[in-house]
């Protein structure tokens, strides 16, 4: 488990450190769970991408999958706002808003006060993790209805996985 191995590093100790990892991994037939906000690195490195937000996973699936065509609005805010692929901004955008607190109990998303999708539904209950019909899970009750690829809801995108 390597949690936010590459924080902080410059992008050539960066690169020695991911080095490292790769051939750890391969000389020893290891699983590596990379711990990371950085999805630049994300991209690069894993297979499987899980999403958390606010103690709950909201996502899960292959990385491709995950990081072209995200099914849940916080995977998709979290690409935007990120310089990962090759995203044409002007400015840099923020997700607006904050988590809720530590042991908050809402009575439904826990991104609802930060979503641009939110709906009415969203908020009648706990949101259950979902799979999906291609074997994806997802944390929102719109995920699947929802447009949210490279082509979709912000603009275009694309991760070289
Ligand atoms: S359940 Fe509703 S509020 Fe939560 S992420 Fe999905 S669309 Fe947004």
């Amino acid at each position: 488990m390597a949690d936010e191995a590459t924080t902080a590093l410059d992008v050539v100790v960066q690169a020695e450190v991911l080095e490292l990892l790769a051939r750890m991994r391969a000389e020893h037939d290891l699983a590596l769970l990379l711990v990371s906000h950085d999805l630049a690195v994300i991209a690069e490195v894993c297979d499987r991408v899980l999403v958390a937000y606010a103690g709950e996973l909201v996502e899960d699936g292959p990385a491709e999958r995950v990081l072209n065509d995200p099914l849940h609005p916080y995977t998709e805010a979290l690409l935007r706002v990120t310089t990962v692929g090759d995203w044409e901004r002007r400015e840099l955008e923020v997700i607006p808003g904050a988590p809720p607190e530590v042991g908050a109990r809402l009575p439904g998303c826990r991104f609802a006060d930060r979503c641009a999708f939110a709906a009415p539904e969203c908020l009648s209950g706990p949101v259950p993790l979902r799979e999906t019909a291609d074997g994806r899970r997802v944390r929102c009750v719109r995920g699947e209805e929802l447009d949210l690829s490279r082509a979709g809801a912000h603009g275009t995108r694309e991760v070289a996985v």
